[in-house]
């Protein structure tokens, strides 16, 4: 999911939330809302779709307020449901709150069982809901201090934005797993998932929330609460892999610049003579420009893409995901006619793609296809917010590296090193559970295998 809030008054805190929105469109296409706030009452619009089908000009124009939140969402948990789109919100005693939520809890399900036996209802079956019932559970006096309390309840990966009162709050989890970062108009102050959305809009960059931060944008500006003690940071490669936006920078690495330097540590550890290197537009597309530079190979468009569709896997069965495939991807054969091609893509994760990806190629005439990828094997679930898939579904998890070659036809096949990739993003301190199985959170013994209520 991708998430953004401002904080502005006198400014159209609804429009510049849909575009931050529209910027972290690839986060999340199956449901769009943005929630509006005059420091007392808040006005929420929301659908499913992406942002420019949930929101006409007149929707925007009539979502009036001092501060705004926003959320694009695609499903780890709950269904995709017009009931569990985001932004929440609630009335409370204290009056108004909106919540939005990027990442996935793994003791959600606990901590909803203790809420309804002190009789807490829930209409919705995100675990973002579970959120929202503790703070405002906790809120006494002090906003902050229920905040706290939340936090020290809550396992897994979360970024937050929360409007309550006249502020706006920026929270992302101790471990850091989830990108937040902060953004500054003139005087005003915005966050974002990425930051794209903050280019989008035209705000400056100031910095990322620290892991385990509470930030609290209002009328005096920026502050910084403490939350919870930083603990060792789980970052979530697979962002830099995949996820995130090729301009975006995430902890002071640029997306892109990290997927050319997995492309250059490709090339030192799997050189192949080809005569042609190709990416799977479009996230393997810097890491085979890196490839294609460190060994001298030209590069070449091998695959088309439509830009029209949309990320193949949002789509929820497995039947829809394949016609996707064909819709969204399609062989160049005057670039692949009797070449010998190296292919590089992100990450395999059921193999449905890549197989038709390298039937396509083959079928186009190329000579060989050698398949490089920029990650480890994904043998793992992930439980904190990227859908992976089910472990019994990941092909990693079926077949060793040789079984996977056979299964998607590539006449050879190999993957990223964890030390490659390490070095690529210059730190190791990152989460690398879905290659590795080495989960930096506990997961909950409720919740094996199915990411799913
Ligand atoms: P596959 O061959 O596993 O079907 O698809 C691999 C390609 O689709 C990669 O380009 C990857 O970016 C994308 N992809 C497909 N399904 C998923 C998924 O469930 N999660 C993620 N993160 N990426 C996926
Ligand atoms: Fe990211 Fe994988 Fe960790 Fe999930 S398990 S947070 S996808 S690195
Ligand atoms: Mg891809």
């Amino acid at each position: 999911c991708g998430v953004f809030g401002i904080y502005a008054p006198n400014q159209e805190v609804a429009r510049l939330t849909y575009y931050g929105l529209y910027a972290l469109q690839h986060r999340g296409q199956e449901s769009a809302g943005i929630a509006v706030s005059d420091g007392h009452n808040i006005a929420l619009h929301k659908g499913m779709g992406l942002v420019s089908e949930v929101f006409s000009d007149q929707d925007v124009v009539s979502l009036k307020g001092k501060m705004a939140i926003g959320h694009v969402r695609y499903s780890t948990t709950g269904s995709s449901l017009l009931a569990n789109a985001q932004p929440l919100v609630v009335h409370y005693q204290k009056g108004m709150m909106a919540l939005a939520h990027n990442g996935n809890l793994t003791n959600a399900l606990e901590l909803r069982e203790e809420l309804g036996k002190n009789g807490a209802v829930f209409q919705t079956t995100i675990d973002s809901e579970v959120i929202i019932n503790l703070v405002t559970r906790y809120r006494r006096d002090s906003l902050e201090d229920a905040l706290v309390k939340t936090m020290m309840d809550l396992r897994g990966g979360y970024a937050l934005v929360i409007l309550a009162e006249d502020r706006l709050f920026g929270i992302r989890d101790p471990h850091g797993v989830r990108p937040l970062c902060i953004g500054k108009m003139g005087d005003r102050y915005c966050l974002a998932s990425e930051s794209c959305a903050l280019d989008t809009i035209g705000a400056e960059f100031v910095r990322d929330v620290e892991p385990g931060e509470i930030v609290v944008i209002d009328e005096e500006g920026l502050h910084s609460r403490p939350g919870l003690a930083k603990v060792e940071h789980a970052f979530c490669a697979f962002e830099y892999i995949y996820f995130a936006r090729p301009d975006s920078t995430i902890d002071q690495l640029n997306v892109s610049e990290s997927r050319r330097r997995m492309g250059i540590e490709l090339a030192r550890e799997c050189p192949i003579e080809a005569d042609l290197v190709m990416a799977v537009p479009d996230s393997g597309t810097a890491s085979a420009l890196g490839y294609a530079t460190a060994l001298g190979i030209p590069f070449g468009e091998g695959l088309i893409k439509n830009r029209y569709v949309g990320r193949t896997f949002i789509q929820p069965t497995q039947a829809m995901r394949e016609v996707g495939v064909r819709l969204k991807l399609n062989a160049n054969t005057s670039v692949l006619k009797d070449k010998r091609v190296v292919m590089i893509d992100d990450s395999i994760v059921r193999g449905t793609t890549s197989s038709k990806l390298v039937e396509m190629v083959k079928n186009a005439g190329a000579k060989e296809v050698h398949f490089l990828i920029s990650s480890p094997p994904v043998a793992y679930p992930c439980f904190y917010g990227i859908d992976t898939a089910e472990r019994e579904k990941l092909i990693a998890n079926q077949f060793d590296v040789e079984g996977i070659r056979e299964f998607v036809g590539a006449d050879s096949l190999h993957y990223i090193s964890e030390e490659g990739l390490l070095r690529a993003l210059g730190t190791t301190t990152v989460c690398l559970a879905c290659f590795n199985g080495t989960y930096p959170i506990p997961i909950s013994s409720l919740k094996q295998g199915k990411n799913n209520f």
